[in-house]
């Protein structure tokens, strides 16, 4: 039975998990949950990072912060009675003692751990109350006449998941090194585009998951393993695939040729109050250019806060209308979706347009209206919301779709959208713009499937925002000055940030803010607008401050993205140590719009990590969306920066994007010559790296 000669010829990805020992449905059941079906699956989860307990370390040479093995012995053992009570044990070598803390034992632990016992413990020491302190570590007793080895490898810690402990994980790999040692792992990347001397895959994978004591380096804690990083660049080879094949495809369809009409154009810019900025032109060329083409545009337009991509956006729809196709614009708020109506259709009136508007607020007669409308072609433009993707909604000839503001949206319905538009033979052009700016290297990996512009001037007139820091003990200060502002005809944002993800708590400490500063500020007509609200009650407080009848405007982290009140030039945000970067210069963005020397105060709870007033010194230096970005991605990686986290799309298994990025040019080339030399090799390349996920790519 033990050796099963068909299945010797069987490659590891054709083996299901349920063939090791072991293994019932019912672990197979988790491993599924993390995407773990086949023990190529199993090879390939790899180890975040590694603890050492391949050796005693002596006690006078710990440091704090580091996972070792110590022994000793019990020289004490005391019940201390402080806020809780614990056990303290003083363990001693002959380089040193060190303390051992247990809130939660029992009895027999207790008598146990008395002095004189020799115990080996294991985990992370930490800077206590008595010096040097292991908290709950794990320990055995030493016993001489018993053969208590250390480990021989270094102990691999492994993404894990509910129900699934790290000494299962690891019991898993070694089980299914066992199976490599015996079955092929195939190698899809030929040598000739493989660099000399490089490990073989099996070699590679088998040294991560079990690395022998002398393998533990910096650059094995760092990811910087030459085996690692044979892995890492398979890896970043397989996204980068995945994310061509994804442009592949799309430029395969058919979209609307749209021809450029200047008379549309010049009588539409000629009625604008201002003139479109260098950068403004520039983009729109480039998206001109695309239409022009019969292949679907897929590109994203990168611009700073208050860049003006509405406008950009507008000479772009006005091109497909021309062409007699329709235009859906899509923003990710009510709020926003709001704004884009007022605006497109003051400047659509007079060119005789007719903008269409649909959201999931929508009474029944209305949305039916809206939607025979869009369905014969009445509805020339059309904005809306989410609401724009459902069933129900039948376009006439949709020639562009325009997503505001993208990275609110995943690739999921960036992708759901472009079928909707599928009537027929041609596809929609898509146009998707983001004021999250996004690093170079990044954009080459996280967006290879698009063609990218940047809008990277601000209009003429704006005045820089001056930022400050200030300590929440000063918080009266900052009252004062809202008062003054006040006072002086402006208006101001007051933003309250939770860490919690829970909208119910933050509308909470929104509530309470405005309760008080209302008590403070006697004379000032102070708003409160949260996610709790009604849609059409933040709507009549959005409406209330854009008209200047509200003047402090206490908010949670909802007015983040795009809405426009000139007139606002003082931003108060507490607790701005919470948020990322990029999120601190959106919500900055909402002041500076007009020509008002604008102030942004970064209200911090004191004392502040040295951590944290690195980045808030980067938020006071710079109002370089590019730059702040590329500070976030040193400080928070990039998962944080494109916010992607949730959706789990730019998850590695062990690249990572900053750090790898010296490896991105070369993954570029192969990728290429790989799609062009090997084609049969790219999808079960894709397969390894990317599983499940990847599927949903070419949903
Ligand atoms: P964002 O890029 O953040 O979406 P908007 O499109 O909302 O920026 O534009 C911000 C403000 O700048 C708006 O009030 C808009 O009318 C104004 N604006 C846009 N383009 C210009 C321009 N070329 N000159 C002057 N003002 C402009
Ligand atoms: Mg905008």
């Amino acid at each position: 039975m033990q050796n099963n000669k068909p299945q010797d010829s069987l490659s590891l990805d054709q083996i299901p998990v349920t063939q090791i020992k072991g293994v019932g449905s019912v672990l197979a059941g988790k491993l599924a949950k993390i995407g773990l079906n086949t023990i190529q699956d199993i090879l390939f989860h790899l180890p975040l990072r590694y603890l050492d307990r391949t050796r005693v370390t002596p006690i006078g040479a710990l440091q704090p912060g580091i996972d070792v093995v110590i022994e000793g012995e019990v020289r004490a053992s005391d019940l201390v009675f402080g806020k809780r009570r614990s056990l303290l044990c003083k363990l001693q070598d002959y380089t040193g003692t060190v303390s051992l803390r247990f809130y939660h034992f029992n009895k027999v632990q207790q008598q146990n751990l008395s002095a004189g016992a020799r115990i080996r413990v294991l985990g992370e020491v930490r800077r206590g109350a008595s010096g040097l302190e292991f908290y709950h570590p794990e320990y055995e007793f030493l016993d001489d006449k018993k053969n208590q080895e250390l480990q021989e490898y270094l102990t691999p810690i492994y993404p894990a998941t509910e129900g699934l402990t790290q000494t299962r994980l690891r019991l898993l790999a070694i089980q299914a090194l066992n199976w490599l040692d015996k079955n092929p792992l195939r190698e899809y990347l030929p040598e000739n585009l493989r660099a000399k001397n490089q490990t073989t895959l099996a070699d590679a994978i088998r040294l991560l998951h079990q690395p022998p004591a002398i393998a533990n380096s910096p650059l094995l804690q760092d990811g910087k393993h030459p085996h690692q990083q044979r892995l890492a660049y398979e890896e970043l080879l397989a996204h980068h695939l995945s994310l061509l094949l994804l442009r592949k495809e799309h430029q395969a369809e058919a979209a609307p040729v749209l021809s450029f009409n200047r008379n549309l154009h010049q009588t539409f810019l000629s009625q604008l109050p201002f003139k479109p900025t260098q950068a403004q032109q520039r983009v729109f060329e480039e998206i001109s250019q695309d239409l022009q083409k019969n292949i679907p545009m897929l590109r994203l337009v990168q611009g700073d806060v208050g860049s003006g991509k509405t406008l950009v956006a507008a000479m772009s729809a006005l091109m497909a209308i021309a062409n007699g196709y329709q235009v859906a614009i899509m923003a990710p708020t009510e709020i926003l979706a709001e704004q884009h109506k007022t605006n497109f259709t003051q400047w659509m009136q007079d060119l005789s347009i007719s903008v269409g508007w649909l959201t999931g607020r929508l009474g029944a007669k209305e949305k039916r209206e809206q939607l025979a409308a869009i369905a014969d072609g009445k509805a020339q433009l059309i904005v809306g919301t989410h609401a724009l993707f459902q069933d129900a909604v039948n376009f006439f000839n949709l020639g562009l779709v325009i997503i505001d503001e993208q990275h609110r949206f995943g690739v999921h319905q960036r992708l759901s959208l472009r079928d909707k538009g599928n009537q027929g033979k041609t596809r929609p052009h898509q146009l998707i713009m983001t004021a999250t700016p996004i690093p170079r290297t990044l954009a080459m990996s996280a967006y290879a499937d698009l063609d990218i512009s940047v809008i990277d001037q601000l209009p003429p007139g704006r005045t820089p925002i001056t930022t400050v820091t200030i300590s929440d003990q000063r918080r009266a200060d900052v009252i004062e000055r809202v008062q003054h502002a006040c006072a002086e005809g402006r208006q101001v944002y007051w933003v309250c940030t939770l860490i919690e993800e829970s909208e119910q708590l933050e509308a909470q400490a929104a509530e309470m803010t405005a309760t008080q500063l209302a008590e403070s500020l006697t004379s000032i007509h102070v708003g409160l607008i949260h996610g709790r609200l009604k849609p059409a009650e933040k709507d009549a407080v959005m409406n209330a401050f854009k008209s200047g009848e509200i003047q402090l405007l206490v908010a949670t982290t909802v007015i983040e993205v795009g809405v426009d009140v000139p007139n606002a030039s003082l931003m108060i945000i507490e607790n701005p140590e919470r948020l990322g970067l990029a999120q601190l210069h959106q919500l900055r963005g909402r002041v500076g719009r007009g020509s008002v020397a604008s102030h942004c105060v970064l209200l911090y709870a004191s004392p502040l990590s040295q951590h944290s007033k690195a980045r808030l010194q980067v938020m006071r230096e710079s109002s370089d969306g590019f730059y702040i970005a590329e500070q976030d991605l040193l400080l928070r990686g990039p998962g944080e920066v494109l916010g992607t986290r949730q959706t789990g799309e730019m998850q590695f298994k062990i690249a990572d994007l900053q750090r790898d990025s010296d490896l991105l040019e070369k993954v570029r080339d192969t990728a290429q010559q790989l799609l062009s030399q090997y084609p049969e090799n790219c999808q079960p390349l894709m397969d390894r790296w990317l599983g499940q996920n990847h599927r949903y790519w070419h949903a």
